[in-house]
């Protein structure tokens, strides 16, 4: 397997391990957007959110919900993005599931996404074809 976080799992590749269990391993981010910057993963080679198992799912969750106060009080962080990309539209440049949680300071002059505007009906239109993908 060429997957670079499963040779960290393995100990194939150094981290900086945060927190590790027989499951799930927390490291810093090699090039974080604000130190701290900390990626959640389970051991298990999963490709993306959706394809990791539901229940691993929440307990991977329940982790970055203990991981995140650390990783802010450690950073003297006031807030914390929690962001997960899947697919490489989105940015996913590892095919390995992770959650990367960045501590967040006041004037880490990082900005949102600009936002888009609905036109006409459009918003009507999006959430009928949402809820039609829903009944699949
Ligand atoms: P993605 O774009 O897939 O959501 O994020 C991948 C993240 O992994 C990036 O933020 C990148 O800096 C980080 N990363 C890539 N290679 C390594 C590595 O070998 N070690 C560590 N600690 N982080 C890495
Ligand atoms: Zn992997």
């Amino acid at each position: 397997m060429d997957c670079i976080f499963c040779k960290i799992v393995k100990g194939d590749l150094p981290s900086t391990k945060v927190y590790e269990d027989k499951r799930f391993l927390a490291f810093l981010d090699l090039n974080p957007i604000n130190k701290g910057h900390v990626l959640v993963i389970p051991k298990d080679h999963h490709n993306t959110f959706l394809n990791t198992p539901v229940d691993l799912s929440k307990d991977l969750l329940a982790l970055v919900k203990t991981l995140a106060p650390a990783v802010m009080t450690a950073s003297g962080a006031n807030g914390f993005n929690l962001l997960v990309n899947n697919g490489k539209t989105a940015g996913q440049l590892v095919d390995h599931v992770h959650f990367h949680i960045i501590p967040r300071l006041k004037d880490d002059n990082l900005h949102h996404w600009p936002g888009k505007q609905y036109l006409d009906n459009e918003m009507e239109l999006f959430s009928k074809k949402i809820i039609k993908a829903l009944e699949k």
